[in-house]
């Protein structure tokens, strides 16, 4: 068997043309401009490609963006203004804060100041909480992303087999109550789980987020099942170059999944593509408006 390769970059500009057309419409029929502030302290060089990266892509889908790049020493009184200043400001729907930050701040602190409607990183706790209860909520963008994944590619969900390895709150811990809501069967496996290989042996959908190279072999799967794979781990490449590789052995997986996410190209673009799905499901919610067909969990 060879595996269907699942292209996150096709499907991500699908979810950006559906982002675009219902911005069009917002602003059409209701005069109104879904707004996303991206907030980052200091200047890590990854954080900063990442943040220029959504600032494009916003405005590519007719969005208003608005960056606050803080100096590395800002005082945390500083940044938990700024934060304020965006919950109140009406033409900011989506308010982002890019993580890491620095040693002298507090993130859950941060986390918890962003108003929960504009939390489109989904982590504020009452997100977390409004998830696990079935509730309305904000969705972290990349376990949002391998859910719209896994629908298209699997339709109906119900009673199959989900194991997702990794238990962290952005990844692991949203995929399983996003995976319980499709009425999987959820096993959350982690570093303490005995006969790992046995437990993915079982799964009809495997979500992989451990962060570590290649560490799942094609013979741990089971025949014809669909694996997400959400590790991007950077392993030394040709020469002196490094390249990417997911946490599954993709060529030994390909031969016995039935549908596999690449790394890069897999689930990596589906999360800024679900950033901007979320500030106009933020944009939506907070206006009392209808929400977006194919842009919400
Ligand atoms: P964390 O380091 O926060 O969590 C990793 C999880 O994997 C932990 O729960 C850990 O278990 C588990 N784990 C680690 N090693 C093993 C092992 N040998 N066996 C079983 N379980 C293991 O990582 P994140 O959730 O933040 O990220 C996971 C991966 O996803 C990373 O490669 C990251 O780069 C990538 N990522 C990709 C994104 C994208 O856009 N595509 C976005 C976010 C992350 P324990 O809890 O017991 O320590």
């Amino acid at each position: 068997m060879t595996a269907k390769i699942l292209d996150g970059r096709a499907f991500a500009a699908t979810i950006r043309s559906r982002v675009a057309d219902h911005v069009r419409r917002l602003r059409d029929d209701h005069g109104l401009v879904p707004g996303l502030a991206v907030v980052l302290v200091g200047e890590d060089p990854a954080s900063q490609v990442y943040v220029r990266s959504k600032g494009r892509q916003t405005a590519e889908a007719g969005m208003q963006g608005f960056e606050h790049l803080l100096a590395a020493e800002t005082p945390e009184g500083e940044l938990l203004d700024l934060i304020r200043r965006l919950n109140d400001d009406p033409r900011v729907h989506g308010i982002l804060v890019q993580l890491p930050l620095p040693d002298h701040m507090d993130a859950a602190k941060v986390i918890d100041a962003i108003s929960p409607d504009k939390d489109v990183d989904g982590f504020h706790v009452l997100n977390v909480g409004r998830l696990g209860t079935g509730q309305a909520a904000m969705v972290p963008c990349t376990p949002l992303g391998c859910v719209m994944m896994l629908r298209d590619h699997l339709g109906d969900m119900s009673g199959l087999d989900a194991v997702v390895l990794g238990r962290s709150n952005i990844v692991g811990k949203p995929m399983a109550q996003l995976l319980l809501a499709e009425n999987c069967t959820v096993t959350l496996a982690h570093s303490r789980t005995v006969d790992l290989a046995g437990v993915i042996g079982r799964a009809d959908i495997l979500v992989a987020a451990a962060g570590r190279p290649r560490m799942i072999p094609g013979d741990w799967l089971k025949p014809g099942a669909t694996v997400i794979d959400v590790g991007i781990n950077r392993v030394p490449g040709a020469g002196d170059k490094t390249r990417l590789v997911g946490d599954v052995d993709f060529d030994s997986a390909v031969a016995v999944a039935g549908a596999i996410t690449p790394v890069p190209g897999g689930v990596g673009p589906m999360t800024i593509a679900c950033l901007l799905a979320n500030t106009v499901t933020a944009c939506c919610r907070i206006n009392g408006l209808r929400l977006p067909e194919g842009l919400t969990p």
